[in-house]
C-alpha cells in the first residue's frame, strides 16, 4: 500500500464545510496593501493565472498574499497547497511572510519549497514505482563520476578521449528535458560517440541496483510515475488544490511537465515570472514555458503588473535602458512613483584590487552618511558578482580593513574546495610535515592511492617517527607499494622535493605555485572536467595565483590566508552580503554594487563562445536582475586592467555600460591616477589609453573603447609594480603599550601589553585582539604604505 492512501484521511476535493464558509467571511485586512492588478490576481482563486510583470512590481508579494488568503478564505489547508520556489532561502522567507500576514504561525505547510526538496519527499513515498526503495540516497557529483567511469571503463572506450565528467553533464541535460533512456530523440542519441543513450541506460540500472538517484532523478522519477499512473496522479490532482509557482521563468522542462501533470484536473495553478529574469538557459531552464501557459491552460487570467515599488526611477530606467537591448521580448512598462533619488553611479579603476579598496571605503563612507546621501547599514548593502571568483578581492579587502561580510549561497572564497586543495599543495611544497594537508592532496587527482593505502602510509609513518611524505618515500623505497599507485606516489614525491628546493631557494612564487598546479596534475583534473562547476574553479585557481602576487613568498600568503581564516568568527551583528547575480534573483537591498563590468567577465565570454546570441541575451538578463535589486543606489564598476598569471591585460568596459541610458547615469571620478590622494604616482610612464580610459569620465568617450578595442589583450609594458601587503617585518622596531599601530587585517589600534612576539592590541574597529608582532607596524610607517 502506498504512503499516500496512509495519510490520506482527508477527503480531497470535498465541499467546503461550513467551518470553512465561516472561514471565507473572515476579514482580510492584508488584501488592502495590494493594487488593484495584484488584487485581482489573489482574489481569483480558482482556474489559472499567469502574472508576467517586471522587477520589482510584486509578484511575489502577490503569490505569498494568495498563500494567505488561500488559508484565510479556507480554500485550502495548509498542506493542500504545493507552492515551489527556486531556493530554500527563498521557500523560507515565503514561509515567514505568509505567517506575518495572517499574523500567526503556519503549521505544516509540507509542500512549500523547492522542486528538488518537493520531489524527494513524493518519490520517498512512491520509489517502488520506478523499482526504488523509499531509503534511496541521492548521490552527490564524485560519487556520480566514479559510477559513470566504471560504465565507461566497462564499455571499453577510452576513459580520456570521453570523460565521464561530460557525460555526466549530457545525461544531466537529458534529464532536465525529461527524457529517458529510450525516449532521448534520435538527433541526440549520437552524442557521445553514439553510445550515450547506452550509456544512459546502464546508469539507469546501476543507479537502482544501488538504490540511489542523482538529482535530475528527483523529478524525472516523479514525472515518470505519474506519467504512468494515472490513478495516483489523479489522487495528487485532487489533494494539491492549489498550486503556486514563483520564478516560473525558470523551470525546465522536466519540472513544466510535472507542474503540468499536477494541475492538469482543477488547473488551479498561478504562475509567476518574468521573461526578461530568465537566466537558467544554461541548465535547461525554458523560458518559452511561459509562452505555453496560456496553450496548455486555455482561458488562463493573464495578469500584468506595471506599478514596481522596489526601485527609483533612475535605476529603473537604466535597467530597463540595458534589457531593451534584447530581441523578441514580451515587452512591458514599468512605472514607479518613487522619488528620483541618486542616479546610478558609474566608476572606472585602474584594476580589480582597486575596485575592491575603493568599495570597501565607499561602504565605510556609506554607513556614516556621504555626498548627502542617508547612512545605510551593512545589512542594507550587498555587492553582485558575475563569477565567484570575483569575491576574492573583495573578502581579502574586507577581512584586512575588518569589515563584516557574509558570502550568500557558497562557500567564501578560501574555504573552497579548489582552493583548499591548491593550498594544500602549497604546504607541503613549503613544510614537508604538513600531514594534514598531505592527507588531502596525495589521491587528488587520482593516483590509485586509496583508503588502504593511505592507511599503510600512516603506519609506516608512525612506526618511523616520520612525516606522511617520509612514510610514502620510504614504503616505495621498499617496494611496498604496487600498482598504479606506485608509479603516481612517486611522481608526487618527487615533485615535492623539486617544489621544496624551489622554495627554498626563493624562486619566483607566482611562477612556482603554477607549476605546483600544472606539474602535480590538479590543473588538468579540472580542465578535463566537464560538470558546469570546472571552468569557474579554474578561474578561482587563476585567482588565487592572482592573489599571491601581493606576497613576497608562499610562506607569506599561507600565514596571510591562516590567519584570516583563524580569526574570522561569525559573530551576527550587521554584514555586507556578496553573492553571484544568479544567487541574488527575487531578493533586493537599498544599496547594490555591481562591479566587474567588463567584457569577457560581464558579458561572459564563456557563455558568449558557447551559445552566441543566445548567451548574450541571457548575460543582458542578468544585467537586468542586478540593477533591479537595488532599491535606492546602484553603483557599478569596471577595472581597466586585470592581471592574469602576471601579464597585465587591458579590459574594455562591459558593453551593457553603453547601453545605459546617460541621463540616468552619474559618473564619479576614481580617485588616484591622475587626481591626488592614494596611488597618484602610480599610473605607470609610458602607459596607454588604458590609463586614461581609467581616469577620464569613461562613459563620455566611447571613442576610447573602440581605440581600445584594437588593443585589447594586450600586455602592459611596463606594469606597475604589485602593492605589497605583508609589510616587512625587519623595517618593525619593539612596541611598547601606548604604541599606536596598524594591522593589516584588523587596522588601527594601541597596544595594550607585550609579551614576546605577541601584542596585545585594542584595535579601534576590531577591539581587543591578540596579534603577532610582525604582523603589525607603526601608525606612522602605516600611512606610507599604499593600501
Ligand atoms: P522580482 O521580479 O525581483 O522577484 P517581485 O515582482 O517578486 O520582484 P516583490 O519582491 O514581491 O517583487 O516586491 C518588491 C517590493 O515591492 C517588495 O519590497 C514589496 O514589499 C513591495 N511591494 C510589492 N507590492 C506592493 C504594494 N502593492 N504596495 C507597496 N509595496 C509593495
Ligand atoms: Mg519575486
Amino acid at each position: 500500500m502506498s504512503r499516500f492512501d496512509e495519510d490520506d484521511a482527508f477527503e480531497a476535493g470535498a465541499k467546503l464545510s461550513l467551518a470553512a464558509r465561516a472561514m471565507a467571511a473572515r476579514p482580510a485586512p492584508y488584501l488592502d496593501d495590494l493594487n488593484p492588478a495584484q488584487r485581482e490576481a489573489v482574489e481569483a482563486l480558482d482556474g489559472p493565472v499567469l502574472m508576467l510583470a517586471g522587477a520589482g512590481t510584486g509578484k511575489t508579494k502577490a503569490l505569498t498574499t494568495r498563500i494567505a488568503h488561500l488559508l484565510n478564505t479556507g480554500r485550502a489547508r495548509p498542506n493542500e497547497i504545493l507552492a515551489v520556489t527556486f531556493t530554500n532561502k527563498a521557500a523560507r522567507e515565503m514561509k515567514e511572510r505568509v505567517a506575518r500576514l495572517l499574523g500567526q504561525s503556519v503549521e505544516g505547510m509540507p509542500w512549500l519549497g523547492t522542486f528538488h526538496a518537493v520531489c524527494v519527499k513524493l518519490l520517498r513515498r512512491h520509489a517502488e514505482l520506478v523499482g526504488l526503495k523509499s531509503n534511496f540516497t541521492i548521490l552527490d557529483t564524485d560519487d556520480q563520476i566514479r559510477l559513470l567511469k566504471q560504465l565507461i571503463v566497462a564499455a571499453n572506450m577510452d576513459e580520456k578521449r570521453w570523460p565521464a565528467r561530460q557525460l555526466a553533464g549530457l545525461i544531466d541535460h537529458w534529464k532536465n528535458r525529461a527524457w529517458t533512456p529510450e525516449s532521448v530523440p534520435a538527433a541526440e542519441a549520437a552524442a557521445f560517440n553514439n553510445r550515450g543513450t547506452e550509456l544512459y541506460a546502464a546508469y539507469q540500472e546501476r543507479l537502482r541496483t544501488l538504490n540511489a538517484v542523482d538529482f535530475g532523478d528527483l523529478l524525472l522519477h516523479m514525472v515518470t510515475i505519474f506519467q504512468r499512473h494515472d490513478d495516483l496522479l489523479k489522487q495528487y490532482q485532487r489533494w494539491f488544490r492549489y498550486i503556486l509557482v514563483d520564478e516560473y521563468q525558470d523551470t525546465n522542462v522536466a519540472q513544466y511537465l510535472w507542474l503540468r501533470l499536477l494541475a492538469g484536473g482543477h488547473h488551479n495553478i498561478c504562475c509567476v515570472g518574468d521573461d526578461d529574469q530568465s537566466i537558467y538557459g544554461w541548465r535547461g531552464a525554458e523560458v518559452g514555458n511561459i509562452l505555453r501557459f496560456e496553450k496548455d491552460f486555455p482561458g488562463a487570467k493573464v495578469v500584468r503588473l506595471e506599478q514596481n515599488y522596489r526601485s527609483t526611477p533612475h535605476i529603473l530606467a537604466a535597467a530597463s535602458g540595458v534589457i531593451d537591448a534584447n530581441q523578441g521580448r514580451l515587452g512591458k512598462t514599468l512605472w514607479t512613483d518613487a522619488q528620483d533619488g541618486e542616479k546610478v553611479r558609474l566608476i572606472g579603476h585602474w584594476d580589480g584590487e582597486e575596485e575592491a579598496r575603493w568599495i570597501g571605503e565607499e561602504v565605510e563612507a556609506m554607513q556614516r552618511g556621504t555626498r548627502g546621501m542617508r547612512p545605510f547599514t551593512l545589512d542594507e548593502m550587498a555587492i553582485l558578482v558575475r563569477a565567484s571568483h570575483q569575491m576574492r578581492a573583495f573578502e581579502d579587502r574586507f577581512l584586512t580593513i575588518g569589515l563584516p561580510y557574509r558570502v550568500i549561497g557558497g562557500p567564501r572564497f578560501y574555504e573552497r574546495m579548489e582552493i583548499r586543495d591548491a593550498m594544500a599543495y602549497f604546504r607541503v611544497a613549503t613544510s614537508p610535515d604538513d600531514d594534514l594537508a598531505f592527507e588531502r592532496i596525495v589521491n587528488t587527482p587520482k593516483r590509485g592511492v586509496g583508503d588502504k593505502a593511505l592507511q599503510t602510509i600512516q603506519r609506516t609513518a608512525r612506526a618511523n617517527g616520520v612525516s606522511l611524505l617520509e612514510g610514502a618515500r620510504l614504503l616505495i623505497d621498499a617496494g611496498e607499494i604496487k600498482g598504479k599507485a606506485r608509479g603516481a606516489l612517486a611522481a608526487l614525491i618527487q615533485g615535492f622535493d623539486r617544489w621544496h628546493r624551489a622554495a627554498v631557494a626563493g624562486a619566483n612564487h607566482i611562477e612556482l605555485a603554477e607549476q605546483i598546479l600544472d606539474e602535480s596534475g590538479y590543473t588538468e583534473m579540472w580542465v578535463n572536467d566537464k560538470t558546469p562547476e570546472a571552468p569557474g574553479r579554474l578561474e578561482n585557481l587563476k585567482e588565487l595565483v592572482k592573489a599571491l602576487e601581493q606576497f613576497e613568498n608562499l610562506q607569506g600568503f599561507l600565514e596571510h590566508v591562516a590567519l584570516i581564516m583563524d580569526n574570522e568568527t561569525d559573530e551576527g551583528g550587521p554584514k555586507i552580503s556578496i553573492m553571484t547575480l544568479h544567487a541574488a534573483k527575487g531578493l533586493e537591498f537599498p544599496a547594490v554594487f555591481l562591479p566587474g563590468w567588463e567584457d569577457g567577465l560581464f558579458p561572459s565570454q564563456r557563455a558568449m563562445d558557447e551559445t552566441g546570441l543566445k548567451g548574450l541575451e541571457e548575460e543582458r538578463r542578468l544585467a537586468y536582475v542586478g540593477i533591479t535589486r537595488a532599491e535606492e543606489l546602484c553603483t557599478i564598476s569596471f577595472a581597466a586592467n586585470r592581471r592574469v598569471y602576471g601579464q597585465w591585460q587591458s579590459a574594455l568596459p562591459s558593453r551593457f555600460i553603453d547601453e545605459l541610458p546617460e541621463s540616468h547615469v552619474e559618473v564619479l571620478t576614481p580617485p588616484g591616477l591622475y587626481g591626488g590622494g592614494y596611488g597618484a604616482a602610480a599610473a605607470p610612464s609610458g602607459a596607454g589609453i588604458e590609463d586614461r580610459a581609467a581616469s577620464a569620465n569613461v562613459y563620455n568617450s566611447p571613442g576610447w573603447k573602440r581605440m581600445q578595442a584594437r588593443s585589447t589583450a594586450r600586455p602592459m609594458s611596463q606594469p606597475r609594480e604589485s602593492r605589497a601587503m605583508v609589510i616587512d617585518a625587519e623595517a618593525i622596531s619593539s612596541f611598547t603599550a601606548g604604541d599606536r599601530v596598524f594591522h593589516q587585517k584588523f587596522g588601527y589600534g594601541t597596544v595594550m601589553g607585550v609579551e614576546g612576539e605577541k601584542l596585545d592590541v585594542e584595535f579601534d574597529k576590531a577591539g581587543a585582539k591578540k596579534v603577532v608582532a610582525r604582523f603589525i607596524v607603526s601608525a606612522a610607517q602605516a600611512d606610507d604604505v599604499p593600501f
